[in-house]
């Protein structure tokens, strides 16, 4: 049984980030403790109540294809609606546009329990999102008033339409065609694995699709954004003919099988019908305007489905009887206990846990930043926390989902043969979580974006200016116990480490870049290591000076940031060592010989 994390979510957003930084800034008057509090209540009824259930039936029953039209298992289709009807596709929504408008830090901490309690069911109203901010941000007035209220109503879905056989991670490679046709486009061509490409929960579904216009530049120049919808809308608003565009199947895959991976083609007869969206060969520059809120919401699913999956384990070794206690424990040596009391099986899931709650503060440290950079009076501040979360963002999506499947594996171990059965439910989220490191671009080309652009762009000044603010942090913390002076030593030292190495990580990009990208992904996990371990280390402090408040969560807290810094940390330093050695080994490794 899934159990939102409310207290947990609480805890990050109000007194380890901060979200009082948010009260009064522009756009967001409305917004306060006890909004953001009476939202996640809300959400974590309907994560406990509607989404979770379904989870394992999702899975079973699968998407289906037909020729009619890809079908949803019945229960999802009665989700749907409910969360259409209550409201939930507009929480993130402009309020300008018809939404409530909240901020980030409140979207994230909402879609962790949509991912928790549902992965598959999350992706469709997550891409719907990311459809209304691209018609929203660079659509026409036209467009808006055409596309907008009915997405943001959720009686239309949107999708992203991307990847062809050709491109994935290199999009310069696109070859959909569009065709000028009078003050419209034909689109021609066949895009590969479209999430929520095709569905039975709505009447109309919104394609956001990336294509060459004819004489288009080649590469990534040549590439525009087009809004092509399953059914055309007349100017009225209501539905027309059928556009030319049809789901010819959908992919068997590892996990999420309650989302339906499309092959859509495009242009089978006369073409499909296309709007161009903003100026023509500006649909990648498009793209990345949302890239930092849809990477965002893929890095926060490795954390959630982490969430999930130590719950479940839990669960299981507080009732599996197996073994006797270890001689030096306090209970009777001949009885046998769960297996919760053996120091292995508490060690695995001490290390779930440390997982998704860094990760989590992490994700929601980036969250605080975007929304800082869209809504602070100051536009000093705006910049400064613009140029923080960017650098943040491919570490919430690599990190954050890379240590999603190593928490789903050991979720599996917990679990013992019984883990390797499906019945149990434990494999599912390493099947599901398993995706969050390959799409919205995998691990590889976050880590390139990390190295390549965020610290290159600026010779690693914003990184240099968020490390010199960690430093100051840890040194003004005046630590309550030993515990906690412990953990500022640390971390200090890992943070002082990770200076060092980005530095020459840095001026080996300059020299040698292939060598610097081929410890890119060791330099990642790195960053997300010693990160976790500040916001772990601020826990620790406040957990220690607010024990006597809540012992139980207090104590929990402290238990989980002292297992991070003394078995997670340590890590960062054998990475450094690993990025220190550089990619030589790799760099030299003849193809031919591998
Ligand atoms: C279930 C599912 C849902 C998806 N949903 C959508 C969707 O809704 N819309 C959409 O448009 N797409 C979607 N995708 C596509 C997804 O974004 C791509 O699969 C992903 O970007 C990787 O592209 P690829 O599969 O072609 O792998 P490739 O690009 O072929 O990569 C293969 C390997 O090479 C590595 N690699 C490639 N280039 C580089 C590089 N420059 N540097 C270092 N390493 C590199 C990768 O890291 C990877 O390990 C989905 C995919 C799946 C499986």
């Amino acid at each position: 049984m899934y159990r939102a994390p409310i207290r947990e979510l609480r805890f990050v957003i109000h007194e380890l980030i901060g979200d009082r930084h948010l009260s009064g800034a522009q756009g967001l008057a409305d917004y306060s403790e006890e909004l953001a509090d009476a939202v996640l209540d809300q959400a974590a009824r309907f994560a406990e109540e509607v989404l979770a259930p379904l989870n394992r039936i999702g899975d079973v029953a699968g998407a289906k294809w037909t020729p009619d039209g890809v079908r949803m298992p019945p229960e999802y289709k009665n989700a749907y609606a409910q969360y259409a009807r209550d409201g939930w596709p507009q929480l993130r929504v402009p309020a300008e546009v018809g939404g409530q408008g909240a901020p980030a830090i409140l979207g994230t901490a909402v879609e962790e329990l949509w991912a928790s309690a549902n992965l598959a069911f999350k992706l469709c109203p997550m891409l719907s999102q990311a459809a209304i901010e691209a018609i929203h941000r660079c659509g026409s007035d036209e467009q808006r008033r055409r596309y907008l209220p009915k997405l943001i109503s959720g009686e239309w879905t949107g999708t992203m339409n991307l990847t062809e056989a050709q491109a994935g991670s290199d999009l310069g490679a696109i070859k959909t065609r569009a065709v000028p046709d009078g003050g419209r486009y034909r689109i021609f061509g066949q895009k590969i694995f479209i999430t929520y490409g095709d569905h039975d929960y709505t009447s109309n579904i919104v394609h956001m699709v990336l294509a060459r216009i004819e004489g288009a530049p080649a590469g990534t120049k040549g590439i525009s954004m087009f809004i092509v919808p399953k059914v055309l809308v007349n100017a009225d608003g209501t539905l027309g003919a059928r556009n030319d565009v049809s789901c010819v199947s959908i992919e068997h895959k590892l996990g999420i099988h309650a989302s339906p991976t499309c092959v859509l083609s495009y242009g089978d007869g006369e073409g499909a019908v296309g709007e161009l969206v903003g100026e023509p060969n500006h649909g990648l520059e498009y793209m990345f305007i949302m890239m930092n809120a849809a990477r965002l919401a893929v890095g926060l699913e490795g954390y959630a489905v982490a969430e999930r999956a130590y719950q479940h384990a839990l669960a299981y070794a507080r009732e599996r009887v197996q073994g006797r206690a270890p001689r030096t424990h306090a209970s009777a040596a001949d009885e046998a206990l769960p297996i919760v009391h053996h120091p292995d099986v508490r060690r695995m899931l001490l290390a779930m846990k440390a997982y998704a709650d860094a990760a989590r503060a992490l994700a929601l440290y980036a969250s605080l930043q975007l929304d800082l950079a869209e809504h602070h009076d100051d536009a000093a501040i705006r910049a400064a926390a613009l140029a923080r979360g960017e650098l943040l963002i491919p570490i919430v999506k690599g990190w954050s989902t890379e240590t999603g499947i190593l928490a789903a594996s050991l979720g599996i171990q917990v679990h013992g043969g019984m883990g390797f059965i499906e019945e149990t439910g434990a494999a599912q989220y390493l099947r599901d979580v398993r995706i969050t490191t390959i799409y919205e671009g995998t691990t590889g080309i976050q880590a390139n974006d990390l190295l390549g652009r965020k610290l290159g762009r600026d010779d690693g000044a914003a990184l240099q200016a968020f490390i010199d603010e960690i430093e100051t942090q840890l040194s003004a913390l005046q630590a309550p116990d030993a515990g906690v002076a412990r953990a500022v030593k640390a971390t200090a030292e890992a943070v002082a480490q990770w200076r060092n190495v980005s530095r020459t990580l840095l001026r080996s990009y300059d020299e040698t870049p292939e060598a610097a990208l081929a410890v890119a992904v060791p330099y990642l996990m790195m960053s997300g290591i010693v990160i976790g371990a500040w916001l772990m280390t601020k826990s620790l402090d406040i957990a220690a000076r607010q024990h006597a408040r809540d012992a139980a969560f207090y104590g929990g807290k402290r238990q989980i940031a002292r297992y991070y810094l003394e078995h997670v940390l340590p890590e960062a330093a054998a990475l450094a060592k690993v990025i220190g050695a550089g990619g030589g080994s790799i760099v030299d490794a003849d193809p031919a010989l591998l």
